[in-house]
């Protein structure tokens, strides 16, 4: 899948779509998800026009592999999960259930998260 400038992840990079930001650096950026699944709900996005994990992994530089990593654990800490534990997620594709067609990881805490998936 080729890469869509349009999307909505790509709009709020661009600042043409406010955000509620949680944390930023030079390759990595985090906000709170509009639609909050749990008490804390953050998304992390490479700051790259990545579309999935295959993409960033195939094409992105150590160092932008290595903030969004670190920028995982920066965002535990920042909300105050890190202790009571958190779940990171990613949808990736059709079977994934990937609406946003620009990777990122879904950051859920702050009350216990559930299953991972439910059953069925
Ligand atoms: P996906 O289903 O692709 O894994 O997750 C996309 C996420 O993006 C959803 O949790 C949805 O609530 C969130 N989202 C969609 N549009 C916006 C937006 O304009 N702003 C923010 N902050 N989150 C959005």
């Amino acid at each position: 899948m080729s890469y869509d400038d349009d999307n909505i992840f790509a709009k709020i990079l661009r600042g043409e779509i406010p955000c509620k930001k949680v944390a930023e650096d030079e390759h990595t950026l985090a906000f709170e998800d509009i639609n909050p699944l749990r008490a804390v709900h953050v998304l992390v996005i490479p700051k790259g026009p990545y579309v999935d994990w295959r993409d960033f992994a195939a094409t992105a530089s150590a160092d932008e592999q290595a903030a969004f990593t670190c920028m995982i654990a920066h965002v535990a800490d920042l909300t105050g999960i890190a202790e009571g534990g958190y779940r990171v997620a990613s949808n990736i594709g059709r079977d994934g259930g990937q609406e946003v067609p620009h990777l990122h990881m879904h950051v859920l805490g702050g009350e216990p998260v559930g299953p991972l998936v439910a059953r069925g």
